[in-house]
């Protein structure tokens, strides 16, 4: 069957490409001719995922999914969230000050504990599912690794001595939040098909 996914992310096709085990034919933004900047206003990761998700099928009138996903602190009340892209001022997508910036508002605060959560809305013949992956961890002092993206090198996941970003990316997809809120994706659709 196929399936919309909006992102442009090569990485994120990938691992959903690897995921599916070429059991779904995964076409992304760009090969459906969809150059739009997709509106991404909502407050909640769900919100921000069915918004993208319904903007696709509105307009292309394909099933489709959209992800979201936030770094949620404990002691921060659960930001940076949905603003993680954006969570340091300034043009938003600046991992280095965004990672700085939560160094900064957990300096002296004993509680790290953190967890990744995405997100998936899909549609598919008009109807509208959610599926949810979550890693526990807790964020370090100062940064380590270099692989990965975003907040990779100051989150150890729960059970590990390594952060995502000294991981490979198997490893990671192993047990990482998009990993499972894919994994449950996959399955739904194999299930249904
Ligand atoms: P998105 O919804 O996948 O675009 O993720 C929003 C933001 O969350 C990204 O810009 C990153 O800052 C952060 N993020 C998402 N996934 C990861 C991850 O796997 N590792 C580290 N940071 C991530």
């Amino acid at each position: 069957m196929e399936l919309i996914f909006a992102t442009n992310n090569q990485h994120k096709l990938d691992e959903l490409r690897s995921i599916s085990r070429g059991r779904l034919d995964i076409k992304s933004l760009s090969d459906i001719g969809c150059t739009d900047d997709i509106p991404e206003t909502g407050e909640t990761l769900e919100e921000n995922a069915l918004q993208k998700a319904r903007y696709i099928y509105n307009r292309y009138g394909k099933d489709c999914f959209a992800d979201d996903t936030g770094l949620e602190v404990e002691a921060l009340g659960g930001a940076p969230g949905v603003r993680s892209a954006r969570y340091a001022p300034g043009v938003g997508h600046d991992s280095q000050a965004n990672m700085r910036l939560l160094l900064d508002n957990l300096a002296g605060v004993a509680d790290r504990r953190a967890r990744f959560r995405t997100v998936v809305a899909l549609i598919i013949g008009g109807k509208e599912y959610l599926f949810e992956g979550v890693v526990n961890g807790e964020i370090i002092d100062s940064p380590r690794g270099s692989n990965g993206f975003g907040y990779d090198p100051v989150f150890v996941p729960e059970g590990w001595s390594k952060t995502f970003a000294e991981a490979d990316s198997d490893e990671k997809n192993s047990v990482s939040h998009r990993g499972r809120a894919t994994a449950r994706l996959v399955e739904f659709l194999i299930n249904r098909s």
